[in-house]
Formats: structure tokens, C-alpha cells, sequence
């Protein structure tokens, strides 16, 4: 089964449709938006799959470990993970509270590492594995204003590619998407001017990536691991 982390809505809940299309029983991770997940687990549901909503707030490492548990009990063991759950809290650096910065990394990054280090022990075991981490093309890129943003989601790409080679010989990859500007809510207050910076001329919608997740969590994708696949219509080309 995979678990997909902040699914109840955007690329998370695309996500989900995505791999549950794609024959995979999925795990819906929400931390606040319970009716939002049960409504995605009811699609997949109604489309023959299988599926379970499953509060898991990934700041919150006791809970985690209590959420692997019920999942591996329900759906069978997590044998691939995807740590989409993420936050923006904008400023300029020299206006970052300790507390915005702290958020930011704790949700993005350190959560991500906390749960590939769970998922990894049976995915060692099983000698197969599948993660997919939900980078940024900023981080790589500046973004003024997204400091504690940007060093996250570059701190997602650097920790997914030591990973990676950390495990390659055991079956497990472990790879990262990089969104570019896809509209879900957390972009809501982005200016429709920055589509024009797209060379696509639009901005991106959450199956763009739930697509490319799903091709990286398949058996096709068993030869890439390491490598961050850019989802952005050219923005960071
Ligand atoms: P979104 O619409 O704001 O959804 C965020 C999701 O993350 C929600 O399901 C939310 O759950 C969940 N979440 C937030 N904090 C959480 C926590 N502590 N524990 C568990 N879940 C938590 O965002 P999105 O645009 O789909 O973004 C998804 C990922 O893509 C993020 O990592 C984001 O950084 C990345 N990304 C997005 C874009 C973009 O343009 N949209 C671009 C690049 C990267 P609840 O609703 O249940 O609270």
C-alpha cells in the first residue's frame, strides 16, 4: 500500500486518485480536513479501489508511528510513501520569525525524513520500495520572500538523493517531484501574472504531478532513483 501524506485536497488528493487508478490501495493522509479525505477515500471507493483516511499530522512524530501501525494493520505493509504534505509562510528574510522558520522546515523537511526512516524499515525488508518526495522548483531557484520555503524543499532534493543511493542496491527508489505554480489552494494568492513567467502560458493542475508520482512509484520507474522531475511547464527551464 502507499501513503500519501497531506492528501485530503490538492496535489496530495490528486495523488491519491492517482495511484489508487493506478491498482495501488492508498492511505489518505489529512491533518485537518477530515471531511475533505473521506471524500476523496469515497471516489476512490466508487471507482473500485481501496483506500482509508487517516488522520496523520506529520509535525506530530508519536502519531506518526501510531498511524504506520493502524496502516500496516488495515492495508498491509507501506511499501511506498509520499511525503507531499507541505506549508508556505512567506516573508521577507530579515521579517522570518524563528517560528515561520520553524514550521516551515519542520513540515516540509524534517517530517519527510522522519517518515521515509519508518517506511524504509519494511521496505528494506521487503527489498522494494517507493519513495516520492514533493520538492519545489523553488529552493533550487529563488523565490524572494520564501527563505525558510526555498531551504526546505532544496534540504527535500539534497535529502532525497543521499537516500537514494543509501538504498539503490535494496530495490528501494527514492526520487522527488518539483512542482512548478499548480493551482490548488495553497497558490490561491498568487497573481495570475505569473502564469505569463510559465512557458506553457498556464499554470499547472494537481493531476500534472499526481501523474508524473505515479509514474515514478511504478514498476516502470525501477531504474530512476535519485533524480528530481520537474513539473512546471518549463519555468525552471
Ligand atoms: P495545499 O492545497 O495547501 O494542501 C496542503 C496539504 O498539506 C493539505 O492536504 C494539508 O492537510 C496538508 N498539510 C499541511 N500541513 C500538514 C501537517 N502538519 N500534517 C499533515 N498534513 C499537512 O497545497 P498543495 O499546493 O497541494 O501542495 C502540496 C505539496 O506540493 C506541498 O509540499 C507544496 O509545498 C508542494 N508544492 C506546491 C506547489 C503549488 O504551486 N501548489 C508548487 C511547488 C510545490 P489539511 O488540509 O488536512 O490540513
Amino acid at each position: 500500500m502507499v501513503l500519501v501524506t497531506g492528501a485530503s485536497r490538492g496535489i496530495g488528493a490528486a495523488t491519491a486518485r492517482a495511484l489508487a487508478a493506478g491498482g495501488w490501495p492508498v492511505a489518505v493522509g489529512f491533518r485537518n480536513g477530515a471531511d475533505a479525505a473521506g471524500e476523496v477515500v469515497s471516489d476512490i471507493a466508487g471507482q473500485g479501489g481501496r483506500a482509508l483516511a487517516v488522520a496523520a499530522d506529520v509535525t506530530d512524530p508519536a502519531g506518526c508511528e501510531r498511524v504506520f501501525d493502524e496502516i500496516e494493520e488495515r492495508l498491509g505493509p507501506v511499501l511506498a510513501l509520499v511525503n507531499n504534505a507541505g506549508v508556505r509562510a512567506d516573508n521577507l528574510s530579515l521579517s522570518i520569525s524563528d517560528e515561520d522558520w520553524a514550521v516551515v522546515l519542520e513540515t516540509n523537511l524534517t517530517a519527510a525524513f522522519r517518515l521515509t526512516r519508518r517506511a524504509l524499515r519494511g521496505m528494506l525488508r521487503a527489498r522494494y520500495g517507493r519513495v516520492v518526495n514533493v520538492a519545489s522548483v523553488v529552493g533550487p531557484r529563488a523565490n524572494p520572500g520564501q527563505a525558510n520555503y526555498a531551504a526546505s524543499k532544496a534540504g527535500v532534493i539534497g535529502m532525497t538523493k543521499t537516500i537514494a543511493a543509501e538504498v539503490a542496491r535494496k530495490g528501494v527508489t527514492v526520487n522527488a517531484v518539483a512542482p512548478g505554480f499548480i493551482e490548488t489552494d495553497m497558490t490561491a494568492d498568487v497573481p495570475d501574472a505569473v502564469k505569463d513567467a510559465v512557458p506553457a502560458r498556464r499554470a499547472g493542475r494537481p493531476e500534472d504531478v499526481a501523474a508524473c508520482v505515479r509514474f515514478l512509484a511504478s514498476d516502470d520507474a525501477a531504474y530512476v532513483t535519485g533524480t528530481t522531475l520537474y513539473v512546471d511547464g518549463g519555468l525552471a527551464a
